[in-house]
């Protein structure tokens, strides 16, 4: 009579209660009616390859619900881990991809250094290419790892040529930063996914490509200096590059306080949007959080897109970033917290908040008219004062766009170098382009000019949130609106 060596389970929770040094939670994959649910069980390496060996020998002993090799570690947050990722898409050639693996290895030793072992099992098909690796150094925790890889994401996208075998035909990252949340399954080698015949092959045997082995472990804080937690965001979410550096643009810590109610204009929209999405939210407790620069909107939902079902009690809740143009679902539930789901499809963002935004230098108040030969588009006429080249446009000034023609040629009296302005003469607003040097060719654009060039609005706030000096720059009421959010309440 075989005595069950191993204990099992439905729920996760109360095996991770009684999970002792040494032992392993297993998902094993179970056909339950119509769909396939996960099934837990621990134990120490040594009876999992006892389990798996009667397993190969379809020994008919074995509990009905374990016989086929559809394993999953289950991922402790509380114990080291080494680097896994996961490499999925059917948009790309085989090779391309498994080039892009081995490049990707590659830049890990380099950051790592070579003395770490990986492993590779590839579970590609005709129709899918799928990879998983693990290996590298022993970080402190799964979150660590996804610090990590959202690093190396980082430096993939900003070096596309380099590894370009690591975004797909249709230019998507093959790498899924998604993965690296509290409670994370990873399909052990070998393994293959219930009713689907794609085993995750490798020369490596499972017991060696686990994630959490004991051992001396690291820290990998995420690309801003900052502590890594559970998110499914992926780095270009998460952060943006300003100046040289990158920060956070979407934040993924409860928000508590420095709370300011009401609902922006830019924002009016996508709130709309949200309406459809979940017509249980409350749209009058929208507010914005000035500490994470986020709005959040509550909600009496229960429809957890983390969970991936309905809670019984625990509301979900929103935070929309409108600078990163992000919404997230967050959750109140115990096993849902710092998590994210990303809400996509959002077409309703208001881009005059993201208008470029010009300099805007001081207005001469005494301008010598002089009329200084043909211009076009909607340039009625060109003042020159005091050496600066005044062209009087009458639009008004949000008709500003860093493309915008200023010149098709080049009137006849002009003398270089001079400065350069725009006067909008509707709203009467004054912009300086900067200094023309010289000038070759048909026309003449505002981007052209030198050092003073519009800057995006994004970077803007970036300059207010650090407290370095504003420029003076025109800014729309959409831009300025967002800058009332971001000044009145700091945090
Ligand atoms: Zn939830």
């Amino acid at each position: 009579m075989l005595k069950e060596p191993l204990q099992h389970m439905w729920k996760l929770a109360p095996l991770r209660a009684q999970v002792r040094a040494g032992e392993y939670i297993i998902a094993q994959d179970v056909q339950c009616s119509s769909k396939v649910v996960k099934r837990f069980f621990k134990g120490t390496l040594e009876e999992l390859r006892t389990l798996k060996n009667k397993m190969d020998r379809k020994d008919p002993l074995l509990p009905p619900w374990n016989r086929e090799f559809c394993w999953y570690e289950v991922i402790d947050e509380t114990k080291p881990a080494r680097i896994f990722i996961d490499i999925e898409t059917v948009h790309g050639e085989y090779d391309t991809v498994r080039q892009g693996v081995e490049q990707m290895i590659s830049m890990f030793k380099m950051v790592y250094g070579d003395e770490y072992l990986w492993h590779v099992a590839d579970a590609s098909n005709a129709s899918k290419i799928s990879f998983h690796v693990v290996g590298g150094p022993l970080l402190h925790n799964l979150y660590h790892v996804g610090a990590a890889v959202r690093r190396f994401s980082l430096w993939a996208h900003e070096n596309r040529e380099s590894c370009a075998g690591l975004f797909d035909n249709t230019g998507a990252f093959v790498v899924d930063e998604a993965i690296y949340t509290k409670g994370r399954q990873f399909r052990l080698f070998g393994a293959h996914k219930m009713g689907s015949d794609r085993v995750l092959m490798s020369s490596t045997p499972w017991w060696e490509a686990l994630v959490n082995v004991p051992g001396v472990s690291m820290e990998q804080l995420e690309i801003d200096g900052s502590a890594p937690v559970s998110t499914s965001s992926p780095a270009k979410v998460l952060f943006r590059e300003v100046n040289g550096s990158y920060q956070r643009v979407s934040t993924i810590h409860t928000v508590r306080n420095h709370m300011t109610y009401g609902i922006p204009t830019f924002l009016a929209e996508v709130v709309r949007w949200l309406y459809r999405y979940d017509p249980k939210i409350q749209t009058y407790e929208l507010a914005f959080n000035s500490h994470y620069k986020t709005w959040r909107m509550p909600s009496r939902s229960t429809r957890c897109q983390i969970a991936g079902r309905k809670h019984k009690s625990n509301h979900v809740w929103y935070t929309i970033d409108a600078m990163s143009q992000t919404i997230h679902q967050r959750c109140l539930d115990e096993d849902c917290a710092g998590q994210v789901h990303v809400l996509s499809g959002c077409t309703e963002w208001d881009e005059r908040l993201h208008a470029v935004c010009p300099y805007v230098a001081q207005q001469n108040s005494s301008i010598v008219k002089q009329q200084l030969g043909l211009t076009y588009g909607d340039f009625l006429r060109v003042q020159k004062e005091n050496g600066v080249y005044i062209i009087h446009s009458t639009r008004p000034s949000k008709a500003f766009r860093p493309n915008l023609i200023v010149w098709k040629q080049m009137p006849e009296n002009i003398v270089l170098p001079c400065e350069i302005a725009i006067f909008f003469t509707s709203d009467k607003v004054y912009v300086s382009l900067g200094t023309l040097n010289s000038w070759a060719g048909d026309i003449l654009r505002v981007k052209d000019f030198g050092p003073q060039s519009p800057e995006p609005f994004y970077r803007i706030v970036g300059k207010i949130t650090q407290n370095q000096p504003v420029p003076n720059v025109v800014l729309n009421s959409q831009q300025r609106e967002m800058l009332t959010y971001l000044s009145t309440h700091e945090s």
